[in-house]
């Protein structure tokens, strides 16, 4: 059974524009961390907000576990959340925060459990201050502890990693990760950090404009995006139209492998990383360098080929320079996206239909 299953649930703040959630559905499997990953005003708060029982949609279901919750109240539910604005009990010192969590445990090892919650979130020396003498990343990580404390099956997550520090912040993630995965609890994160989504979520659904384009493990939307807003927005991409035959497409690079075969006119996406740069002396059908950009473990280069900007990243080992000659050589088969003017027909369409 789903631990959590959201189908077609569309929410509206005003009778005019677009919903701000629309028609969002996906399924939350047992043990899994999902990822609701777009960028600001997305719908994402909407849509776990809904999920918690704090808004109400307009249209759709929320079930937990097999129950159609979508009328209960949030205490109703079952669900720990964490929130943008912590909700701490401005009357308690962080411990009994923490400790009130904990009412399943027995009142002698509330406390010592309660201060290993905070040792995760990396608190250790400020059991006794109350909220208010805290900065807005502490308490963003008492209330973290709190949540996770109480060991809800389902825990609701909205950018709860935003106010920490960047190395603070990758360290919180991981031991958060492994106490979800050590205790097999689920949890939905919100966030609109790539790289936080791809690296803490089994499972992540993309949205855009209140929509969900793409739900896929961070492999698949990464490797394999479904749509150009996907593509670009996890990562850079180079878009390019093309006529496909099969596993080959004719683009402005010349024949490139593409995947899936499909036939006709394309939408296709290629990753920097999966384009190489060869030098040449030859200004006929090469590229110009216009930028280059170090970063440590690789270079990101700008060209500039047939009247469009191409990106290509290589490692520091190969060094090339703005004003240099190249030709561009996709290293991977290019990925068909969806959303093209014309319609596609994939080869597993046509031999599922002969
Ligand atoms: P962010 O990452 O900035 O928090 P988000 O993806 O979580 O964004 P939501 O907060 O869900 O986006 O908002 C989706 C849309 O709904 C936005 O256009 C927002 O302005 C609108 N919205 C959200 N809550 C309300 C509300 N209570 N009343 C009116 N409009 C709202």
């Amino acid at each position: 059974m789903h631990v959590l299953e959201v189908k077609l649930v569309t929410k509206r703040f005003n009778d005019h524009g677009r919903p701000a959630v629309d028609a969002v559905s996906f399924r939350v499997e047992p043990g899994e961390i999902f990822g609701l990953l777009g960028p600001s005003g997305c719908g994402k708060t909407t849509t776990l907000r809904i999920i918690a029982g704090f808004e109400r949609p307009d249209g759709g279901i929320v079930a937990i576990r097999g129950r159609n919750v979508t009328g209960l109240p949030p205490e109703k539910r079952k669900v720990g959340f964490v929130f943008q604005d912590y909700a701490l009990f401005p009357h308690l010192s962080v411990i009994r925060n923490v400790m009130f969590a904990m009412r399943s445990v027995g009142a002698a090892q509330r406390e010592q459990y309660a201060r290993a919650f905070l040792c995760m979130v990396g608190l250790t020396d400020v059991d006794h201050r109350m909220p208010d003498q805290l900065s807005g990343g502490q308490q963003q990580r008492v209330a973290l502890a709190r949540a996770l404390a109480a060991q809800p099956q389902l825990l609701l997550m909205d950018e709860p990693f935003s106010n920490l520090d960047a190395g603070l912040r990758d360290v919180t993630r991981r031991e958060v990760r492994s106490l979800l995965k050590a205790q097999g609890l689920n949890a939905i994160l919100v966030t609109h950090d790539q790289e936080e989504a791809l690296s803490f979520c089994d499972r992540l659904a993309v949205m855009n404009q209140g929509r969900i384009e793409q739900v896929g493990t961070p492999e698949e939307v990464y490797h394999h995006p479904g749509t150009p807003f996907v593509a670009q927005f996890l990562g850079r991409a180079n878009l390019l139209s093309g006529t496909a035959n099969g596993d080959s497409a004719h683009t402005e690079l010349g024949e490139i492998a593409i995947r899936p075969c499909v036939s006709g006119q394309v939408l296709l996406s290629l990753r920097p990383e999966h384009l190489s740069l060869v030098a040449t002396d030859r200004a006929e059908g090469s590229g110009e360098i216009t930028a280059r950009e170090f970063r440590g473990h690789d270079v990101t280069y700008r060209v500039q080929y047939a009247g469009k900007a191409y990106i290509a990243h290589t490692e520091y080992t190969h060094s090339f320079f703005p004003g240099q000659l190249v030709h561009l050589v996709p290293r991977e088969p290019a990925v068909v996206l969806r959303n093209t003017s014309a319609p596609l027909q994939t080869e597993e369409t046509d031999s599922d239909q002969n």
